[in-house]
């Protein structure tokens, strides 16, 4: 009998320094954890320190985080599909400093929401804009993989249907370095059933026949508090909402999540170490292994 690794984590805070998110994760129990490297609310970030970062190796290093196991995710202001040059050039400038700070971390994915177009410019025009801001953060740098967030589709935010996904994927030139982060939440809200085993069966089928499932580089593991297809963002915790526990039994025994860190955003993080003990009992030993 073995288990298949399963890398199950949550979104930890980085407060008093990105050292501390480690200390953070491994207080869940948890073997993968997410972080902003700088405060997602501001455009100005101070430069990570050497001592920052020699902090941050020595912590993942003692607490058995590999870079496999951490999924960055950047600022909320970054607008990749911005429709306006100038604000463009900002969310450019200010994703390329968020991948060089995984950079400089030693770390291998960062996780971002594509992009809006704010009903200025047409849904094609702003994928477009969004692979080419892609091409150009990859172009200055190296070793960090852009994982793409699906979305839920709220407002004028795209990536939440897998063919957008796919047509940024189209975009981008280095396919190595592209790859996807499904939230179950957005995927849920945007109109893809999770709500049980046989609609995650179809919803994964319809994901790997558009987009592929070898670009699933992580996962967000939440519950919905809104409808399927409600377009609205609104996380529950796991075992709540209107998606059921279903398709976290699902998750926690498909051959694409091992590997990749599968991330908790969930409401009550009194609960995080109680969600993750939950989701490790649901995977099954692996017959075949
Ligand atoms: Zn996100
Ligand atoms: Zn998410």
């Amino acid at each position: 009998m073995s288990q298949a690794t399963r890398f199950i984590g949550a979104h930890v805070s980085a407060s008093g320094g990105v050292e501390n998110a480690p200390l953070n994760a491994a207080k869940l129990g948890a073997n993968a954890f997410a972080l902003f490297t700088k405060n997602q609310r501001r455009w100005e970030a101070k430069p990570l320190t050497a001592s920052n970062i020699k902090q941050f190796q020595d912590n993942c290093a003692r607490l058995g985080f590999a870079p496999a196991q951490i999924l960055p995710h950047d600022s909320y202001l970054i607008n990749l599909g911005h429709p306006e040059p100038e604000a463009l050039e900002r969310s450019r400038l200010a994703f390329i400093d968020e991948m060089q700070r995984c950079e400089q971390l030693g770390l291998t994915l960062l996780n971002f929401h594509p992009g809006s177009h704010l009903r200025k410019i047409s849904e094609a025009e702003c994928l477009a804009t969004i692979a080419e801001s892609i091409n150009l953060a990859l172009a200055a740098t190296a070793g960090v993989t852009a994982v793409i967030e699906n979305t839920a589709g709220q407002g004028s935010n795209l990536g939440h249907s897998f063919e957008q996904l796919a047509a940024i994927i189209d975009g981008v030139e280095d396919k190595s370095r592209v790859g996807v982060c499904l939230d179950t939440c957005h995927t849920f809200a945007a109109g893809y059933d999770l709500s049980s085993h046989a609609a995650a069966e179809a919803t994964f089928a319809e994901f790997d026949r558009i987009v592929g499932l070898e670009y699933l580089k992580g996962m967000h593991l939440n519950g919905s508090k809104s409808a399927l297809g409600s377009r609205v963002d609104r996380h529950h915790s796991l075992m709540e909402g209107e998606m059921g526990t279903e398709v976290f039994a699902f998750l926690m025994n498909h051959p694409a999540t091992v590997g990749i860190p599968m991330v908790l955003e969930t409401i009550d993080d009194t609960l995080w170490a109680e969600e993750i003990n939950w989701l490790r009992s649901l995977q099954k030993a692996d017959a075949a292994a």
